[in-house]
């Protein structure tokens, strides 16, 4: 469902492209039959189904429409080429564009080759004839799609519908009584998931595929980069791709001189063939686009209004409405310094103005973000790969400079050229930084954006290594990024705030230029390629100069910062349970790597680094421009402090009161919490009491904590996090006992966590030590565990629920007391049923005494009891007990061993450690 509602917004956006071409001039408007629904018709791009002549010399490719879902304009350029109405763009060969497809034919190298080692019979599709045309390829070799000699067809070219498109491979499966299913399956390099666009590509190629078979497949499939293979349904996606076609029917009826779709940036300008067509014709018409901080919603009101181009918006005096007051009164400011820029000697640094705190929480106090200099601080700048292979990338370099002892500043930097140098410089890179501020306690960490701060977190995580040290750094407000600074303290006389920019303000000199980051990309991969070390020269040279321009930046704005204002505080406050943490990670990491305690170490982090991975893109977030965030629904942004609303409780006393804020018209996916960041300290938290988008109305629970803390939120994210807290409490309780043999720890959990093998009580175990999915056999053995465990393991559909429902009664007769637990209250209420159908089929129902905490009462007749306090579902009246992994993880299952149980486990321990040593 997440691709489904991705796609329902690239379909609304293709709707919106629609609508503009609805109103781009009589005559050119799409044809009426063809509005969505009004057709009984399928869709084609390039078969009106309203008799408009199709435009039979376009050609459509997967690609192509993907390019159209980000950008309406591309299409229009793409067909002006092919009609010679417009130059051919140059192909942008060797850049970072070439580089992706590069890596993506190695990845589809590499699908290929698992094919094969899979023993598939693959066969690629005959070579296209030297004069041959697409159609006539792909008529000549679609009849081998019948043959029966091939398991996968590489590289299969299909013709349907005035769109064509080459499969990268297509898999014949027989799906019995003589059926074959033939699924698309495509390598893609994203990581995560499919993106909007492969999925329309993959639907094409099943629509393809049903022509030629006449058998619609049931499944889809992307290759991702990551090594994961993403399953879809075609079913699920038809209706958005339908849809689809019907833009594309209208965009292909237009006559190629007359199409009008103007070219608005987007995520696809960066790998566009047209981005200099697109640059020339945005300058000739001094566009809005290149007035740094203006947003898409902007330039459309702005547009409306008449104030169309960047002169017109620096010499704008009289307000326009639905831009507010403040927020135009600061575009306009940006748009004269631009233009003041553009009249002055290029030579020149660019002119500036301060600008000065007032009402804005945030914009205005980007000074106050600043902490004092100190002899000990490093200006940090990382350079990276982001398609070093295709299911990872490469940090290749750390770069940063600090200060020696004679005053001089010296250049350190580690390289790593593989996944293990990577892990043992992030590890050594940390240590230098923590032993540093042990000596400097006053140091900060400079980069300019977070990158280099969120990388390192995620590379400490990915490895293993120093993941308390970071923590430590980063809670204490180590590291300081100046790109906020910059932004929400001097407005200049650039298209963007990035550091080259911004550097020219300072008067740095760059002694090296490797073009820019992905300058630095390209010039690793030829090293990769040839070993030229120059490139690798080159590119130290230039992250050489991004650390130093870093420092030119930051000690600009010391100088420029008002005398009066005090300092960020050099170190904050870090979270209260770091030193905690920190001391029980490093008792059992002391075991050595490789054991379960070092295991349990890493462990005792996980929510915590879960935490901080669910928390980090929100703050991020938060820190984007005010004009980004409000097409963000996500985050409600630009919120103006309205007051305190004061609340009496039912009996007459004041209760907590409001805050509350006003907002301007945005996209809005608030629900009942929000987080914001706090300049220097620790995000804050709050409960949304209203929330009137129509209004434009915000009122939050201002708590004591928030009263105590005394800021207030110009940005707000969506708080959806769901306190994990018995669980670390858990791995905590168990790492204590881990560590104090007085303190009793549950068994199961350490024969879990040592890997042990299940054991049961003599004689009792499955017939010659073989398990299987005989129920007699499983029923046999289920009683008989002793202090161990079995993973039952199965795909959907194999009977886990009707086994384990079994089992669970077998247990309760053998007056065990068993626990149903799951993530979800759906997993947990799936087996409780079943296992009441067993005692209602035997008729044993008063026998069953069950209970099952929290989540919807599913049960009413009487035979689970449903309870919502953790102590009622405790009660030993219960003897099968259910509730989610948070229920089981508080302390009222707390394991409590009684002196016998205790001896027996020593001696099973002291067994263990034997047959352990001798393995
Ligand atoms: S450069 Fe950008 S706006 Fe221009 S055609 Fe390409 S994607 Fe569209």
């Amino acid at each position: 469902m997440r691709d489904a509602k991705v796609l329902a917004a690239a379909c609304a956006a293709a709707s919106a492209y629609n609508a503009l071409l609805t109103d781009s001039g009589p005559g050119h408007g799409p044809c009426a039959n063809l509005t969505p629904g009004a057709c009984t018709a399928r869709p084609s791009p390039r078969t009106s189904t309203c008799g408009a002549p199709s435009m039979a010399e376009r050609h459509l490719t997967p690609s192509k429409i993907t390019a159209w879902l980000d950008c309406a304009a591309y299409l229009d350029l793409k067909h002006q080429v092919e009609a010679g109405i417009q130059a051919a763009p140059s192909l942008g060969q060797g850049s970072f564009a070439q580089l992706l497809t590069d890596k993506g034919l190695l990845h589809e190298a590499a699908v290929l080759a698992t094919y094969r080692a899979r023993g598939l019979r693959v066969v690629e599709a005959p070579a296209r004839g030297d004069r041959e045309s697409f159609s006539t390829w792909a008529k000549r070799v679609g009849p081998l799609l019948h043959a029966t000699d091939w398991d996968v067809r590489y590289q299969f070219p299909m013709v349907h519908n005035g769109i064509r498109g080459v499969a990268d491979f297509l898999l014949r499966q027989e799906a019995g009584h003589g059926a074959v299913t033939v699924e698309p399956v495509d390598a893609k390099l994203a990581r995560k998931e499919a993106k909007p666009g492969h999925v329309l590509q993959l639907s094409f190629y099943a629509e393809a595929i049903a022509a030629a078979t006449g058998t619609l497949p049931e499944r889809m499939h992307l290759w991702l980069g990551s090594g994961d293979l993403e399953t879809l349904l075609v079913a699920d996606f038809d209706a958005y791709w339908q849809r689809l076609c019907s833009g594309l029917a209208r965009t292909l009826e237009l006559e190629v001189s007359t199409s009008a779709a103007v070219p608005e940036p987007c995520a696809h300008c960066a790998f566009c063939d047209f981005a200099g067509v697109c640059d020339a014709r945005w300058r000739s018409g001094d566009s809005l686009v290149y007035v740094a901080g203006l947003s898409c919603a902007d330039r459309m009101v702005l547009h409306d209004a008449g104030v169309a181009t960047l002169d017109a918006l620096a010499s704008c005096t009289a307000q326009v409405p639905g831009v507010p007051e403040q927020r135009q009164s600061r575009l306009v400011a940006q748009a004269r310094l631009q233009r003041q820029a553009r009249a002055q000697d290029e030579a020149l640094p660019p002119p500036f103005s301060l600008v000065q705190a007032g009402e804005d929480p945030v914009f205005g106090h980007g000074f106050a973000q600043l902490p004092e200099p100190d002899p000990g601080d490093v200006f940090l700048d990382f350079e990276g790969h982001p398609f070093w292979r295709a299911d990872r990338g490469l940090f290749f370099l750390f770069g940063l400079i600090q200060q020696c002892a004679d005053g001089t500043w010296e250049y350190l930097r580690w390289w790593a050229h593989h996944e293990a140098e990577e892990g043992e410089w992030t590890a050594e890179l940390v240590e230098h930084l923590a032993e540093r501020r042990q000596r400097h306690p006053g140091m900060h960490v400079y980069h300019y954006n977070h990158t280099e701060r969120s990388s390192l977190e995620a590379l400490v995580e990915d490895h293993g290594v120093a993941q308390v040290a970071l923590t430590a750094l980063v809670e204490t407000g180590a590291f300081v990024d100046l790109l906020p600074v910059v932004r929400n303290a001097v407005q200049i006389g650039a298209e963007s705030y990035g550091l080259k920019a911004v550097e020219r303000l300072t008067g740095y000199e760059r002694g090296h230029d490797v073009d820019a980051g992905a300058g630095a990309v390209l010039e690793y991969e030829r090293w990769m390629c040839d070993g030229a070390q120059d490139a690798l020269d080159a590119i130290a040279a230039y992250n050489e100069d991004d650390v130093r321009a870093t420092r030119a930046v930051r000690d600009w704005l010391v100088q420029h910062r008002p005398a009066d204002l005090p300092w960020r505080p050099a170190v904050l406050d870090p979270a209260d349970d770091l030193p905690e943490l920190d001391a029980r990670v490093e008792a059992l990491h002391a075991y050595g790597s490789g054991t379960p305690e070092h295991l349990l170490g890493d462990l005792l982090g996980y929510w915590r680094r879960e935490w901080k991975a669910y928390l980090a893109p929100r703050l991020v977030a938060c820190e984007g421009d005010t004009e980004d965030l409000l097409a963000e629904p996500t985050v409600l942004a630009d919120l103006k402090l309205v007051g305190q609303v004061e609340r009496l409780g039912k009996n007459g006393k004041p209760i907590r009161p409001l805050m509350r804020f006003r907002f301007p018209p945005q996209e809005c996916a608030l629900e009942d919490k929000v987080l914001f960041p706090v300049v220097d300290g620790p995000p804050a938290f709050a409960d949304i009491a209203r929330l009137d988008v129509a209004a434009g109305e915000l009122d939050l629970v201002w708590s004591t904590g928030l009263q105590k803390q005394g800021v207030f939120p110009a940005v707000v994210a969506h708080d959806s996090w769901f306190t994990p807290r018995p669980k670390p409490a858990a791995l905590s309780a168990l790492a204590d006992a881990v560590l104090n043999p007085a303190v009793a720890a549950n068994p199961v959990a350490l024969a879990l966590l040592r890997g042990e093998l299940p054991r049961f009580l003599p004689g009792r175990g499955p017939a010659g030590g073989i398990f299987t999915d005989d129920l007699d056999a499983m029923l046999g053995w289920t009683a008989a565990l002793d202090g161990t465990c079995v993973a039952v393991q199965g795909p959907p559909g194999t009977g886990k629920t009707y086994r384990a429902a079994r089992q669970i009664r077998a247990l309760l007769q053998a007056g065990k007391r068993v626990g149903i637990t799951a993530f979800s209250h759906h997993a947990i209420d799936n087996l409780l049923e079943a296992v009441v159908e067993v005692y209602r089929d035997l008729d044993e129902l008063e026998d069953l005494h069950a209970v099952k905490k929290g989540g919807p009462a599913t049960w009413t007749s009487g035979e689970v009891a449903h309870v919502s306090a953790n102590r009622a579902a405790a009660a030993p009246t219960f003897a099968l007990v259910a509730g989610t992994t948070s229920f089981c993880s508080a302390t009222h299952y707390s394991y409590r061993r009684s002196p016998k149980r205790r001896t027996q486990e020593r001696a099973a321990a002291a067994r263990l450690s034997t047959s352990s040593a001798t393995r």
